[in-house]
Protein backbone atom coordinates (compact mmCIF):
# COMPACT_ATOMS: atom_id res chain seq x y z
CA UNK A 1 0.00 0.00 0.00
CA UNK A 2 1.58 3.42 -0.92
CA UNK A 3 1.24 6.42 0.89
CA UNK A 4 -1.69 8.31 -0.50
CA UNK A 5 -0.98 11.55 0.73
CA UNK A 6 3.01 11.29 -1.02
CA UNK A 7 1.03 9.76 -4.72
CA UNK A 8 -1.13 13.12 -4.40
CA UNK A 9 1.73 15.24 -3.83
CA UNK A 10 3.79 13.53 -6.44
CA UNK A 11 1.36 13.29 -9.14
CA UNK A 12 -0.45 17.23 -8.84
CA UNK A 13 0.07 19.53 -11.06
CA UNK A 14 2.15 22.22 -10.40
CA UNK A 15 1.41 25.42 -12.20
CA UNK A 16 5.46 26.65 -12.05
CA UNK A 17 7.00 23.65 -13.33
CA UNK A 18 4.17 22.99 -16.21
CA UNK A 19 5.70 26.28 -17.24
CA UNK A 20 9.45 25.11 -16.97
CA UNK A 21 8.64 22.24 -19.08
CA UNK A 22 6.91 24.16 -21.30
CA UNK A 23 9.86 26.69 -21.89
CA UNK A 24 12.15 23.85 -22.07
CA UNK A 25 10.09 22.75 -25.43
CA UNK A 26 9.56 25.47 -26.83
CA UNK A 27 13.60 26.72 -26.52
CA UNK A 28 14.12 23.28 -27.73
CA UNK A 29 12.01 24.60 -31.00
CA UNK A 30 12.46 28.05 -30.97
CA UNK A 31 16.04 28.16 -29.61
CA UNK A 32 16.90 29.16 -25.97
CA UNK A 33 17.77 32.76 -27.06
CA UNK A 34 13.85 33.41 -28.25
CA UNK A 35 12.27 31.99 -24.65
CA UNK A 36 12.33 34.05 -21.17
CA UNK A 37 11.76 31.94 -18.72
CA UNK A 38 9.44 32.98 -15.80
CA UNK A 39 9.06 29.90 -14.36
CA UNK A 40 11.54 28.15 -11.75
CA UNK A 41 13.23 30.75 -9.61
CA UNK A 42 16.54 30.19 -11.48
CA UNK A 43 18.64 33.17 -11.46
CA UNK A 44 19.72 35.03 -14.65
CA UNK A 45 23.22 35.99 -13.22
CA UNK A 46 25.77 33.56 -13.83
CA UNK A 47 27.53 31.79 -10.39
CA UNK A 48 30.76 33.97 -9.98
CA UNK A 49 33.58 32.74 -11.33
CA UNK A 50 35.32 32.19 -8.24
CA UNK A 51 32.86 28.77 -8.28
CA UNK A 52 34.23 27.51 -11.00
CA UNK A 53 38.39 28.18 -9.88
CA UNK A 54 37.12 26.87 -6.46
CA UNK A 55 35.82 23.82 -8.34
CA UNK A 56 38.90 23.45 -10.37
CA UNK A 57 41.20 23.37 -7.14
CA UNK A 58 38.55 20.78 -5.48
CA UNK A 59 39.35 18.70 -8.53
CA UNK A 60 42.92 18.07 -8.46
CA UNK A 61 41.79 16.91 -4.66
CA UNK A 62 42.15 13.34 -3.43
CA UNK A 63 39.01 11.34 -3.77
CA UNK A 64 38.83 11.23 -0.33
CA UNK A 65 39.21 14.52 0.87
CA UNK A 66 36.49 15.83 -1.53
CA UNK A 67 33.88 13.54 -2.10
CA UNK A 68 33.76 11.48 1.14
CA UNK A 69 31.40 12.02 4.28
CA UNK A 70 31.68 15.29 6.23
CA UNK A 71 30.08 15.32 9.61
CA UNK A 72 26.82 14.81 9.96
CA UNK A 73 25.81 18.91 10.37
CA UNK A 74 29.35 19.56 7.74
CA UNK A 75 32.61 20.37 7.86
CA UNK A 76 34.09 22.22 10.30
CA UNK A 77 36.02 24.67 8.42
CA UNK A 78 33.25 25.34 6.08
CA UNK A 79 30.36 26.29 9.34
CA UNK A 80 33.61 28.22 10.52
CA UNK A 81 34.18 30.26 7.33
CA UNK A 82 30.65 30.79 7.54
CA UNK A 83 30.10 32.21 11.38
CA UNK A 84 33.04 34.69 10.71
CA UNK A 85 31.83 35.89 7.31
CA UNK A 86 28.23 36.56 9.30
CA UNK A 87 30.30 38.18 12.46
CA UNK A 88 31.85 40.34 10.40
CA UNK A 89 29.04 41.58 8.62
CA UNK A 90 26.57 41.81 11.24
CA UNK A 91 28.50 41.88 14.29
CA UNK A 92 27.29 38.54 15.69
CA UNK A 93 28.87 36.23 17.60
CA UNK A 94 27.98 32.92 16.51
CA UNK A 95 30.40 30.00 16.38
CA UNK A 96 30.54 27.07 14.12
CA UNK A 97 28.35 24.68 16.42
CA UNK A 98 25.25 26.71 15.74
CA UNK A 99 25.31 25.90 12.06
CA UNK A 100 23.90 22.62 10.71
CA UNK A 101 24.81 22.41 6.78
CA UNK A 102 21.57 21.63 4.49
CA UNK A 103 20.48 20.31 1.28
CA UNK A 104 19.62 24.19 0.19
CA UNK A 105 17.27 26.45 2.03
CA UNK A 106 14.02 23.53 1.48
CA UNK A 107 16.05 21.38 3.32
CA UNK A 108 16.65 23.96 5.70
CA UNK A 109 12.95 24.62 6.58
CA UNK A 110 11.65 21.37 6.41
CA UNK A 111 14.06 20.13 8.84
CA UNK A 112 13.64 23.03 11.14
CA UNK A 113 9.81 22.73 11.32
CA UNK A 114 9.93 18.63 11.88
CA UNK A 115 12.65 19.51 14.48
CA UNK A 116 10.45 22.50 16.85
CA UNK A 117 6.83 21.03 15.92
CA UNK A 118 5.68 17.49 17.95
CA UNK A 119 4.70 15.59 15.42
CA UNK A 120 1.44 14.68 16.88
CA UNK A 121 -1.55 15.57 14.13
CA UNK A 122 -4.23 15.39 17.04
CA UNK A 123 -2.22 18.40 18.66
CA UNK A 124 -3.21 20.56 15.83
CA UNK A 125 -0.18 22.58 16.07
CA UNK A 126 -0.39 25.65 13.69
CA UNK A 127 2.49 27.56 11.68
CA UNK A 128 1.53 31.06 10.73
CA UNK A 129 2.93 32.26 7.03
CA UNK A 130 2.41 35.74 5.47
CA UNK A 131 -0.09 35.62 2.37
CA UNK A 132 1.08 35.60 -0.53
CA UNK A 133 3.70 32.91 0.57
CA UNK A 134 6.05 30.58 -1.37
CA UNK A 135 4.02 27.57 -1.96
CA UNK A 136 5.85 25.04 -0.54
CA UNK A 137 5.54 26.19 2.87
CA UNK A 138 2.28 24.46 2.99
CA UNK A 139 3.59 21.19 1.59
CA UNK A 140 6.71 21.34 5.01
CA UNK A 141 4.32 22.46 7.26
CA UNK A 142 1.79 19.60 6.62
CA UNK A 143 4.73 17.16 6.42
CA UNK A 144 5.36 18.40 9.88
CA UNK A 145 1.70 17.72 11.01
CA UNK A 146 1.00 21.10 11.39
CA UNK A 147 -1.93 23.34 10.40
CA UNK A 148 -1.21 26.34 8.01
CA UNK A 149 -2.56 29.39 9.15
CA UNK A 150 -2.11 32.44 6.36
CA UNK A 151 -1.87 35.83 7.42
CA UNK A 152 -2.55 38.49 4.95
CA UNK A 153 0.08 41.48 4.71
CA UNK A 154 -0.96 45.20 3.75
CA UNK A 155 -2.41 44.99 0.74
CA UNK A 156 -1.08 48.00 -0.94
CA UNK A 157 2.59 47.33 0.32
CA UNK A 158 2.55 43.58 1.17
CA UNK A 159 4.39 44.86 4.45
CA UNK A 160 4.19 42.56 7.50
CA UNK A 161 0.31 43.66 9.42
CA UNK A 162 1.33 43.06 12.99
CA UNK A 163 -2.07 43.62 14.51
CA UNK A 164 -3.11 40.42 11.37
CA UNK A 165 -0.93 38.22 12.80
CA UNK A 166 -1.51 39.17 16.86
CA UNK A 167 -5.33 38.41 15.93
CA UNK A 168 -3.41 34.77 14.66
CA UNK A 169 -1.39 33.95 17.37
CA UNK A 170 -3.13 31.11 19.64
CA UNK A 171 -2.05 29.09 22.25
CA UNK A 172 -1.52 25.80 19.44
CA UNK A 173 1.43 28.53 17.42
CA UNK A 174 4.39 26.97 17.18
CA UNK A 175 6.50 29.27 14.68
CA UNK A 176 6.21 31.87 11.78
CA UNK A 177 7.67 31.89 8.48
CA UNK A 178 8.61 34.98 7.22
CA UNK A 179 10.81 35.61 4.08
CA UNK A 180 12.46 38.68 3.17
CA UNK A 181 13.16 40.19 0.67
CA UNK A 182 10.37 38.23 -0.57
CA UNK A 183 9.39 35.75 -3.16
CA UNK A 184 6.82 36.35 -5.01
CA UNK A 185 6.30 39.74 -4.05
CA UNK A 186 9.91 41.20 -3.74
CA UNK A 187 9.13 43.14 -0.34
CA UNK A 188 12.09 44.10 2.19
CA UNK A 189 10.17 43.97 5.41
CA UNK A 190 10.79 47.04 7.82
CA UNK A 191 13.26 47.25 10.35
CA UNK A 192 10.53 48.78 12.28
CA UNK A 193 7.81 46.17 11.59
CA UNK A 194 10.67 43.25 12.12
CA UNK A 195 10.65 44.73 16.13
CA UNK A 196 7.83 45.36 16.28
CA UNK A 197 7.22 41.66 15.32
CA UNK A 198 9.70 40.49 17.77
CA UNK A 199 7.91 42.13 20.62
CA UNK A 200 4.42 40.34 19.60
CA UNK A 201 5.87 37.39 19.48
CA UNK A 202 7.88 37.69 22.80
CA UNK A 203 4.25 38.81 24.41
CA UNK A 204 2.12 35.64 23.03
CA UNK A 205 5.47 33.21 23.87
CA UNK A 206 5.11 34.57 27.38
CA UNK A 207 1.47 34.54 27.13
CA UNK A 208 0.87 30.71 25.88
CA UNK A 209 4.05 29.08 27.89
CA UNK A 210 6.10 28.26 24.98
CA UNK A 211 8.51 29.70 22.56
CA UNK A 212 6.69 30.77 19.63
CA UNK A 213 9.78 30.63 16.73
CA UNK A 214 10.69 32.42 13.86
CA UNK A 215 11.41 30.91 10.95
CA UNK A 216 13.32 33.56 9.10
CA UNK A 217 13.88 31.95 5.28
CA UNK A 218 16.75 34.05 3.64
CA UNK A 219 17.77 32.44 0.46
CA UNK A 220 17.42 36.10 -1.05
CA UNK A 221 18.95 37.92 2.07
CA UNK A 222 22.28 39.66 -0.25
CA UNK A 223 19.93 40.36 -3.06
CA UNK A 224 18.20 43.85 -1.45
CA UNK A 225 18.39 46.75 -4.00
CA UNK A 226 18.27 49.95 -1.97
CA UNK A 227 20.07 48.86 1.49
CA UNK A 228 22.67 47.04 2.87
CA UNK A 229 20.91 43.35 4.29
CA UNK A 230 19.86 43.52 7.72
CA UNK A 231 20.02 40.58 10.22
CA UNK A 232 16.57 39.64 11.03
CA UNK A 233 17.65 37.58 13.88
CA UNK A 234 18.51 40.52 15.52
CA UNK A 235 14.94 41.54 15.81
CA UNK A 236 13.42 38.61 18.01
CA UNK A 237 15.76 36.15 20.04
CA UNK A 238 13.69 32.98 18.98
CA UNK A 239 15.01 33.03 15.02
CA UNK A 240 16.23 30.43 13.26
CA UNK A 241 17.93 31.33 10.01
CA UNK A 242 17.54 28.80 7.03
CA UNK A 243 19.56 29.61 4.01
CA UNK A 244 20.72 28.77 1.31
CA UNK A 245 22.87 30.00 -1.83
CA UNK A 246 21.02 29.07 -4.51
CA UNK A 247 19.94 32.46 -4.65
CA UNK A 248 23.35 34.44 -3.80
CA UNK A 249 25.98 32.69 -5.41
CA UNK A 250 23.46 31.11 -8.18
CA UNK A 251 23.73 27.54 -7.07
CA UNK A 252 20.16 26.32 -7.33
CA UNK A 253 20.92 22.69 -8.83
CA UNK A 254 23.93 22.31 -6.32
CA UNK A 255 21.62 22.08 -3.36
CA UNK A 256 23.81 23.59 -0.09
CA UNK A 257 22.44 25.65 2.57
CA UNK A 258 22.47 25.92 6.45
CA UNK A 259 20.11 26.22 9.55
CA UNK A 260 21.37 28.19 12.21
CA UNK A 261 20.51 28.37 15.70
CA UNK A 262 22.11 30.97 17.96
CA UNK A 263 22.27 30.53 21.65
CA UNK A 264 19.53 33.26 22.23
CA UNK A 265 17.49 30.81 21.27
CA UNK A 266 14.77 29.05 23.76
CA UNK A 267 16.52 25.57 24.45
CA UNK A 268 18.68 26.35 21.88
CA UNK A 269 20.90 22.88 22.66
CA UNK A 270 17.86 20.72 22.48
CA UNK A 271 16.70 22.69 18.93
CA UNK A 272 19.94 21.93 17.85
CA UNK A 273 19.86 18.29 18.53
CA UNK A 274 16.40 18.14 17.40
CA UNK A 275 17.47 19.66 14.02
CA UNK A 276 20.37 17.16 13.99
CA UNK A 277 17.23 14.02 14.33
CA UNK A 278 15.60 15.51 11.72
CA UNK A 279 18.08 15.81 9.63
CA UNK A 280 18.79 12.26 10.16
CA UNK A 281 15.46 11.10 10.03
CA UNK A 282 14.60 12.78 6.55
CA UNK A 283 18.10 11.20 5.34
CA UNK A 284 19.48 15.17 5.24
CA UNK A 285 22.67 13.94 7.13
CA UNK A 286 26.03 15.62 5.02
CA UNK A 287 25.16 18.10 2.46
CA UNK A 288 26.87 18.04 -0.62
CA UNK A 289 30.50 17.22 0.33
CA UNK A 290 32.10 19.08 -2.66
CA UNK A 291 29.79 22.26 -2.37
CA UNK A 292 30.75 22.59 1.31
CA UNK A 293 34.43 23.40 0.30
CA UNK A 294 33.42 25.43 -2.60
CA UNK A 295 31.29 27.40 0.07
CA UNK A 296 34.54 27.88 2.07
CA UNK A 297 36.29 29.02 -1.05
CA UNK A 298 33.98 31.37 -1.84
CA UNK A 299 32.40 32.72 1.27
CA UNK A 300 33.07 36.12 0.95
CA UNK A 301 32.09 36.87 -2.27
CA UNK A 302 29.51 39.38 -3.42
CA UNK A 303 26.34 39.12 -5.08
CA UNK A 304 25.69 40.51 -8.73
CA UNK A 305 22.81 42.79 -7.17
CA UNK A 306 23.05 45.68 -9.62
CA UNK A 307 21.82 42.99 -12.83
CA UNK A 308 18.47 42.38 -10.44
CA UNK A 309 18.30 45.81 -9.74
CA UNK A 310 18.20 47.11 -13.46
CA UNK A 311 16.21 43.40 -14.68
CA UNK A 312 13.32 44.36 -11.82
CA UNK A 313 13.37 48.28 -12.11
CA UNK A 314 12.88 48.11 -16.00
CA UNK A 315 10.13 45.70 -15.45
CA UNK A 316 8.71 47.51 -13.09
CA UNK A 317 8.82 50.46 -14.64
CA UNK A 318 8.05 49.38 -18.55
CA UNK A 319 4.58 47.03 -17.26
CA UNK A 320 3.52 49.84 -15.04
CA UNK A 321 3.50 52.17 -17.81
CA UNK A 322 1.74 49.60 -19.81
CA UNK A 323 -1.37 49.33 -17.38
CA UNK A 324 -0.03 46.88 -14.90
CA UNK A 325 -0.23 47.23 -10.92
CA UNK A 326 3.13 45.74 -9.05
CA UNK A 327 5.19 46.93 -6.13
CA UNK A 328 8.31 48.27 -7.01
CA UNK A 329 10.23 45.04 -5.93
CA UNK A 330 12.82 45.52 -3.05
CA UNK A 331 14.69 42.34 -3.03
CA UNK A 332 14.52 39.06 -4.45
CA UNK A 333 14.24 39.26 -8.10
CA UNK A 334 10.29 38.71 -8.38
CA UNK A 335 7.45 40.95 -9.64
CA UNK A 336 3.48 39.71 -8.52
CA UNK A 337 1.63 41.37 -10.72
CA UNK A 338 -2.19 41.66 -11.10
CA UNK A 339 -3.60 40.15 -14.25
CA UNK A 340 -5.51 42.69 -16.51
CA UNK A 341 -8.20 40.43 -16.11
CA UNK A 342 -10.31 39.40 -13.09
CA UNK A 343 -9.66 35.82 -13.48
CA UNK A 344 -5.61 35.10 -13.53
CA UNK A 345 -6.34 31.72 -14.98
CA UNK A 346 -7.89 32.93 -17.73
CA UNK A 347 -5.19 35.62 -18.82
CA UNK A 348 -2.20 32.89 -18.45
CA UNK A 349 -4.75 30.61 -20.74
CA UNK A 350 -4.40 33.65 -23.78
CA UNK A 351 -0.69 34.52 -22.90
CA UNK A 352 0.27 31.22 -23.28
CA UNK A 353 -1.79 30.89 -26.81
CA UNK A 354 -0.29 34.18 -27.94
CA UNK A 355 3.39 32.58 -27.23
CA UNK A 356 2.48 29.53 -29.24
CA UNK A 357 0.99 31.49 -31.61
CA UNK A 358 4.09 33.73 -31.93
N1 LIG B 1 12.25 29.67 0.12
C1 LIG B 1 11.93 30.51 -0.88
C2 LIG B 1 11.15 31.73 -0.56
C3 LIG B 1 12.31 30.24 -2.20
O1 LIG B 1 11.99 31.09 -3.17
C4 LIG B 1 13.02 29.04 -2.46
C5 LIG B 1 13.40 28.69 -3.82
O2 LIG B 1 13.11 29.33 -4.79
C6 LIG B 1 13.33 28.21 -1.38
C7 LIG B 1 12.91 28.53 -0.11
C8 LIG B 1 14.07 26.93 -1.59
O3 LIG B 1 15.43 27.27 -1.82
P1 LIG B 1 16.51 26.16 -2.18
O4 LIG B 1 16.52 26.02 -3.65
O5 LIG B 1 17.78 26.69 -1.64
O6 LIG B 1 16.09 24.90 -1.52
Amino acid sequence: MINRKMLSLGSEPSAIRELFSYGLARKAEIGEDNVFDFSLGNPSVPAPKSVAKALERAASQSGQTIHGYTPASGAYGTRQAIVENLNRRFSTHYTADDIYLTCGAAASLSITLRAITSGNPHKQEEVIVLNPFFPEYRVWIEQASCKVVEVATNPKTFQIDIAAIQSALTAKTRAIIINSPNNPVGTVYSEESLIELGKVLRVASKDFGHPIYLISDEPYREIVYDSAPSWIANAYENTIVCYSWSKSLSLPGERIGYILVGNKVADASDVRYAIAGAGRALGYVCAPALFQYVIEQCIDEPCDIDTYKHNGNLLYTELSRMGYTCIRPQGAFYLWVKALEGDAQAFNRWYTLCQQLA
